[in-house]
């Protein structure tokens, strides 16, 4: 192709994308609904249908489901800052690649088996049926895909109750799901939302008789109204993760990650760092590097209050705040820098008000312990009880372990980016629904099936 070609394609990309934006899905798309109930009798339909394929006809839904999530992973990434104000559109395009490459499809329902004397035993991995799901603004499309992807691997449809403030997006995604299950020769409506969604359509899904499972993905009051509802709950909440530096590690590289993973989509993944709690001894070297390497801001007394009063108003987390870049922040207090500040740093008490409460935006409070073990009770501190990350910088095996042990989250990444977790830069599978309050961990496929024990008694064992 010539260089003309190229760049005469990319605008018609840019402008195709800028084009589909303003024409969002409405009711009427595919799988969008006026009203709730519609939307779970339709999903119901669709059940019926994907339940009686085979587990090749389903993967072929979530092979199309990737590649049309890659091909509109720009599109995606630009509906989700435009609408909500929050992140940057490089980070969310990485976000959709991660979730249509590394969410696990039908690969992971397997089966157990136990044969002997006395015949054959399978545990077989069933689907619910319709499963409710409720999805936040911060990764509204990147979690519609990944709920959807391992929901329908497992033998489900899927009712979604997005967050009002991404509506358009999720919308979008939502289209495009089904969109894809037809071109793979699949039925409309595998995942269905409603044009406006609110608490009182979240309240009809939780009651309705066909939802037997609901995840919740959000803050607390999410999943404590999910857990009260009488229905079984898959709970990912909120969480704090604090990011713990010893005197044994590689402090600059510490300073690097750190930096990394916290400013990854302006801090909006809920596993992102969100403060640093380090060891007295390496304190002021971290701090160096984080200014001089990795486009830290330290902020002074006098902006801090400023910041803090800006951040945190009398009416709690300003959500103007929420998921802005560092230079936005600070220009908000009348401190202007320069392109290369990614984020912003100061040093305060595990009290201080934007250190304890989950800001999710591109500011790390980083408090100073004494040693080892006043460090794991500060980060343990921090963490309030969320069970849900942290992350240590540490060649101790021993802290380590002590840590791992103490803090007891889903996910503990060790000397890496917080993204590292979601198999970006590590191993292992991408979801964007970590079920913390309930115990799941990183939910995937088998997560939204039931256990069924087939049992043949006297038979089939050839052994
Ligand atoms: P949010 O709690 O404001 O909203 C999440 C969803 O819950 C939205 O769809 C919202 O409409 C709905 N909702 C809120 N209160 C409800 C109630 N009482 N009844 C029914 N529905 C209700 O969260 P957000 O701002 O969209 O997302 C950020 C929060 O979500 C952070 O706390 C973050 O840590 C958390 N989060 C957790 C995970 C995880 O996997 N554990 C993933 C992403 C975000």
């Amino acid at each position: 192709m010539s260089v003309n070609e190229k760049m005469i394609q990319d605008i018609v990309q840019e402008v195709m994308a800028k084009l589909t934006i303003v024409a969002a899905p409405v009711c009427g798309s595919r799988g969008i609904f006026n009203d709730m109930n519609t939307a779970i009798t339709q999903a119901k339909k669709a059940q019926n249908c994907i339940h009686k394929m085979s587990m090749d006809q389903r993967e072929q839904i979530i092979k199309r489901i990737r590649t049309k999530t890659l091909e509109n992973a720009e599109i995606l990434a630009r509906m989700g800052v435009d609408e909500t104000g929050m992140g940057n559109v490089g980070d969310k395009i990485l976000k959709h690649r991660l979730v249509a490459e590394k969410t696990p499809g039908t690969e992971d329902i397997s089966t157990v088996a136990w044969s002997g004397d006395r015949g054959l035993t399978l545990v077989e991995m069933g689907p619910f049926g319709v499963i409710g799901a409720i999805t936040p603004c911060t990764n509204p499309s990147e979690t519609i895909i990944c709920n959807s992807i391992g929901m329908i691997a497992g033998g489900n449809t899927v009712v979604f109750n997005p967050h009002p403030a991404a509506v358009k997006t999720s919308l979008f995604a939502v289209n495009m799901i089904n969109e894809a299950s037809l071109e793979a020769g699949g039925p409309d409506n595998i995942a269905c939302t409603i044009e406006k969604p609110t608490l009182e359509s979240s309240s009809i899904m939780m009651k309705h008789e066909e939802i037997q499972l609901i995840a919740a993905t959000g803050g607390p009051g999410v999943v404590t109204a999910v857990l009260s509802s009488g229905k079984r709950g898959i709970g990912a909440g909120a969480g704090n993760p604090p990011a713990l530096v010893d005197e044994t590690a590689d402090i600059q590289k510490a300073a690097q990650d750190i930096v990394n993973g916290c400013t990854f989509d302006n801090n909006l993944p809920c596993i992102a760092e969100k403060e640093v709690v380090a060891v007295e001894s390496i304190v002021d070297q971290l701090i160096y590097y984080m200014t001089a390497e990795q486009g830290c801001y330290l902020l002074s007394q006098a902006e801090l209050k400023r910041l803090s009063e800006t951040v945190i108003t009398e009416k709690g987390l300003n959500r103007l705040c929420v998921g802005r870049d560092a230079r936005t922040l600070l220009g908000m207090i009348g401190v202007t820098v320069p392109g290369t500040i990614r984020c912003i740093i100061f040093e305060g008490e595990k009290e201080h008000p934007l250190i304890s409460e989950e800001l999710m935006m591109p500011i790390l409070g980083i408090v100073r312990a004494k040693d080892f073990n006043d460090a794991v009770e500060k980060a343990v501190w921090l963490e309030h009880g969320n069970r849900h990350s942290a992350h240590i910088h540490s060649k101790h095996i021993d802290n380590i372990t002590k840590f791992a042990k103490a803090i007891d989250t889903a996910i503990l990444v060790k000397n890496a980016p917080s993204y590292a977790a979601l198999g970006f830069g590590g191993e292992g599978f991408c979801t964007f629904t970590i079920a913390s309050r309930t115990g799941e961990g990183l939910t995937s496929a088998s997560t939204f099936t039931k256990r069924r024990r087939c049992v043949m008694s006297d038979s089939l064992c050839i052994r």
